[in-house]
C-alpha cells in the first residue's frame, strides 16, 4: 500500500474519483502522466486535515481541445499571493501545516514542467480554509494532426518521434538531486545570470573563473557537464579542453560558449575536444535544451547556434 493511501486512511479522508466517460485520447509519457497526477494527489493528502476529501477528477473539453485532470482538495488552501510563486523551484508556503511535512519544494516545479513538456499547463484555484484545485491540462490530440492529412505510418512515425523526443527531455530532468554543471566563465554578470538560471532549474553549479581553475574543478569535483566559455584571461577555453580531455576526462559533456561567431570556431572548439558548440549570445532556452540533450547522450553536434 503506498504512503499516500495509507496517510489518506490515517486522516480517514473521502477519496474520490470522476471520469468522463467521453472519448479520451492523449499523446503523453504515462509513466510522466502517473508522476504528474501522484504528486498533486500527494500533496493534496498532505495538506487536508483529517476528515476532508480528496477528488481526482478526467474530463474532456472538446471546445478548448484539452483533456483536464483536476486535482481537488478541502485543505488549507492557498493564500493569493502564494499562488504566483508556487511553482518555483525550492518553494515551501511557510504555513504551519506545511512545516510539518517534509518536502523538497520542486513537486510542483516538475508538474509544471512536465505539463509543459506535453504541451499543456497548469493552473491552481485555491481559498484559504476551503481547499484548493490543481488542473492539469493536456491537449487531447497529439500537437503533430494538425499538419494536415497524413498515412498511418506517417502517424506512426511521428507518434513515435514524439514520445522519443519527450522521453529524451524528460529523462535528462535533473530533478531533486540534480547533475552538476561546471560553469567556466570569466564575466560576473554571466555567472550570475547562467549560474542563478541553471540552479532554479535544479542544477547543481560549480564555478570556474579561468581555465586553470577549470582544470583544478574538472578533476576534483567530477563535473556531470562542463559549459566552457572559450575567450578566458590566461588559457583560453580551448586549451582548457584539450587539457580536461588529455587529463583523462574523455566522457564528460563539455558545451563550447563563443562571444563573436567567427568561421572555423565550431570546428576549432570540436577538434579541441568540445561535444558541441553555442555562439553568445545564447538563448537561456536554448542552452538549457541543448544542456538537457547532451546529458541525455543525444549530441547535438551538428546543431550551429
Ligand atoms: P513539496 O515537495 O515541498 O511538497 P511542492 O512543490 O509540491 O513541494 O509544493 C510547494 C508548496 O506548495 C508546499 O510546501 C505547500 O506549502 C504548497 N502546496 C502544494 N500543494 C498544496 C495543497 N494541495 N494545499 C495547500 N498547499 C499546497
Amino acid at each position: 500500500m503506498s504512503s499516500q493511501l495509507q496517510q489518506a486512511l490515517k486522516k480517514a479522508l473521502e477519496l474520490d474519483l470522476a471520469l468522463d466517460d467521453q472519448r479520451l485520447m492523449i499523446s503523453a509519457d504515462p509513466q510522466r502522466l502517473k508522476q504528474m497526477l501522484v504528486n498533486l494527489l500527494s500533496n493534496a493528502v498532505k495538506f487536508t486535515p483529517s476528515g476532508g476529501a480528496v477528488r481526482l477528477e478526467v474530463a474532456v473539453d472538446g471546445a478548448a481541445g484539452v483533456v483536464r485532470f483536476a486535482v481537488q482538495d478541502t485543505g488549507i488552501g492557498i493564500a493569493p499571493e502564494d499562488v504566483a510563486r508556487l511553482f518555483q523551484p525550492f518553494v515551501q508556503l511557510d504555513s504551519s501545516l506545511s512545516r510539518q511535512h517534509e518536502g523538497s519544494g520542486l513537486g510542483l516545479a516538475l508538474v509544471r514542467r512536465l505539463a509543459e513538456l506535453h504541451g499543456g499547463s497548469i493552473t491552481v484555484e485555491s481559498t484559504v480554509g476551503v481547499g484548493s484545485r490543481f488542473t492539469i491540462s493536456v491537449p487531447d490530440h497529439p500537437p503533430q494532426a494538425v499538419d494536415g492529412p497524413q498515412s498511418a505510418e506517417q502517424w506512426d512515425e511521428r507518434q513515435a518521434a514524439a514520445s522519443r523526443s519527450l522521453s529524451a527531455a524528460v529523462s535528462a530532468d535533473p530533478g531533486p538531486e540534480g547533475a552538476r554543471v561546471l560553469l567556466v566563465e570569466d564575466s560576473e554578470a554571466g555567472l550570475q545570470v547562467v549560474g542563478g538560471y541553471l540552479r532554479a532549474q535544479g542544477y547543481e553549479v560549480l564555478v570556474a573563473r579561468d581555465g586553470r581553475e577549470a582544470l583544478r574543478q574538472a578533476a576534483t569535483a567530477r563535473p556531470d557537464l562542463i559549459l566552457m566559455d572559450i575567450q578566458l584571461p590566461g588559457m583560453d577555453g580551448l586549451e582548457a579542453i584539450q587539457r580536461i580531455r588529455a587529463a583523462g576526462l574523455h566522457t564528460t559533456p563539455i558545451i563550447a560558449l563563443t562571444a563573436l561567431a567567427m568561421p572555423g570556431d565550431r570546428e576549432r572548439c570540436l577538434e579541441a575536444g568540445a561535444n558541441t558548440y553555442l555562439a553568445k549570445p545564447v538563448g537561456i532556452r536554448a542552452l538549457i535544451t541543448t544542456i538537457a540533450e547532451v546529458l541525455a547522450g543525444s549530441n547535438p553536434g551538428h546543431t550551429d547556434a
